[in-house]
């Protein structure tokens, strides 16, 4: 990398709590109109009208930017949300998270993870073996940002996933946050349901299977969802959540779309 990027995050909330947040990590001349995107989509939430939009940009030095790959992706075909769970959990297992873990981390997610039921502002940090929640502020849990993907990436994906009903902002978004999740130390898996009520899909990734996305993890119209990254147990959870939080990623490929291996690179 050779030309400095800057880190844009948005956080809208109102009375009821958190409603969307967004984080990208761009060129300086993509600024504004990002600035413009990012507050018109915090006005335009299924989830309410904003009380509080804050925007925060930071510059980030090209020095310090890790170049990856995306995860492959593979759609795992299920009939309703019942399927989708169970479909979900045996993924987890797989990935080598405990029944107790990944049961534990379902029920609380399905329940709202934050204080009183509600969604949280970022992911839980669950013990992979315990099922223990370990992030030290449970309405905030860990936020990542500093991560992206590069315009020849986003080009590429967006051509191979053309009228697939896939080629949407939420699957780009929580591909590259699961792909940056996935390079952190200590992780061993990432289990994913939207609280947007409109998006019903969802996801768990692991470094062996990559993203493997389910089209039902909740029901049409509830705003209960969110993220439970799953970690080895005795992990430097300081250095976890710094990786998270600030080391710079940007994706510069994407990996293999299956089950059809439409593409791989
Ligand atoms: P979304 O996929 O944007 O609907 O987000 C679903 C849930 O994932 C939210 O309720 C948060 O709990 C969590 N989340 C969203 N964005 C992030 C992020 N950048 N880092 C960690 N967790 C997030």
């Amino acid at each position: 990398m050779n030309t400095d990027l800057f880190s844009i995050r948005m956080r809208a909330a109102n009375a009821d709590g958190h409603l969307c947040g967004a984080e990208q990590l761009v060129p300086v001349e993509q600024l504004p109109g990002l600035i413009v995107r990012m507050a018109k989509r915090a006005q335009n939430h299924s989830r309410g009208n904003p009380e509080t939009i804050r925007i925060s940009i930071d510059a980030v030095p090209a020095a310090t930017v890790h170049l990856a790959q995306l995860p492959d992706i593979t759609t795992v075909v299920v009939a309703d949300v019942a399927s989708g769970r169970a479909a979900a959990r045996a993924e987890l297992l797989r990935a080598g998270v405990s029944a107790l873990a990944a049961d534990r981390a379902i029920a609380i997610v399905a329940n709202g993870a934050a204080p009183g039921g509600q969604a949280m502002r970022g992911a839980m940090l669950v013990d992979a073996d315990s099922g223990e929640r370990l992030e030290s502020d449970p309405a905030r849990g860990v936020r990542v940002s500093r991560m992206d993907m590069s315009a020849t990436a986003a080009d590429l994906l967006g051509q191979l996933l053309k009228g697939s009903g896939r080629d949407t902002v939420h699957l780009r978004e929580a591909l590259v946050l699961a792909g940056k999740v996935l390079l952190a130390p200590g992780i061993v898996a990432e289990l994913c349901w939207s609280d947007d009520p409109d998006y019903t899909a969802g996801y768990v990734t692991s470094k062996a299977r990559g993203y493997v996305r389910f089209p039902h993890l909740k029901e049409r119209g509830s705003s209960l969802g969110g993220r439970a990254f799953f970690v080895r147990p005795g992990t430097d959870r300081a250095a976890l959540s710094a990786f998270l939080q600030r080391q710079p990623i940007l994706f510069e490929a994407i990996g293999c779309l299956h089950p059809d291996e439409a593409y791989c690179p």
